[in-house]
């Protein structure tokens, strides 16, 4: 059978939370095998999130851990839930095989994208659109076929100078390296992935993908705050 994709999405309440959260969930309705695991920035599950995700359909585990503190990686407590979770109810000798990929609530994924990462053996990567202060920032990928560096402007010396966005990682290895996470500390900005991948893999281990890193199939879009609202309205009704 198709390896599971483990699509990890930390969300906060906001305005156009239900507009991303709605658009997101169309797109993954479309990918075979997939489960959604929702990590929710709140003290408590809201039940805008519980009722839009059970009324998908789709396969989702349901969590939520509040940030309080200052941290400069925004979704990073949550997305370590998520690990934790996986680690919780998972074990490397399963026979299952899966992926761990990290899906921020605004980003704009297309399908083909889920078919490139499913059978990453350990960390496959692949070029984001708008970030790296570029219109996309990829990977260089030499004439072996082995990725060699980045195409970023922001920061390139960094080992893994990726976004989220950009890789997606072996279930078993993380399970097998059970320590890390992301850190919520001492973490400069754009610092966070490849804080995060220096402790899995070594760049020799990343698996090129979307055409040897020519094509973008993922992109770090955002959605602006609506401009002008004058009125919330019935607050009885959720939007
Ligand atoms: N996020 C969160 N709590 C926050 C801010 C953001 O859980 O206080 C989530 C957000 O919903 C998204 C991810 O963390 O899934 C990354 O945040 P955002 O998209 O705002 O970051 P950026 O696009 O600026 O990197
Ligand atoms: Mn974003």
């Amino acid at each position: 059978s198709l390896p599971t994709i483990y699509a990890i999405t930390p969300t906060y309440k906001r305005l156009v939370q239900k507009a991303d959260l709605t658009r997101m969930s169309n797109t993954l309705l479309h990918v075979a095998n997939l489960h959604w695991i929702v990590v929710e920035d709140s003290e408590s599950k809201t039940s805008l999130v519980g009722d839009l995700l059970r009324k998908t359909g789709l396969k989702y585990t349901h969590l939520n851990v509040h940030e309080t503190e200052n941290i400069t990686s925004r979704g990073s407590r949550q997305r370590n839930l998520a690990l934790k979770w996986l680690r919780d109810n998972f074990s490397v000798n399963d026979s299952n095989e899966g992926v761990v990929y990290f899906a921020d609530d605004d980003n704009t994924y297309s399908l083909e994208l889920f078919d490139e990462m499913r059978y990453t053996k350990k960390v496959s990567v692949w070029p984001v659109g708008f970030t790296g202060e570029m219109r996309f920032a990829s990977c260089k990928v030499n004439e072996l076929g082995k990725v060699s560096g980045w195409v970023v402007v922001f920061a390139p010396n960094r080992r893994f100078a990726i976004d989220m966005a950009g890789f997606a990682i072996n279930l078993k290895l993380i399970l097998s390296k059970s320590d890390v996470n992301f850190r919520l500390f001492n973490v400069s900005r754009g610092k966070q992935e490849t804080t995060f991948l220096q402790r899995l893999v070594t760049l020799s281990d990343l698996e090129p993908k979307a055409a040897n890193c020519t094509k973008v199939l993922v992109w770090h879009t955002r959605t602006s705050e609506p401009p002008n609202i004058q009125s919330l309205g019935d607050p009885n009704i959720e939007s």
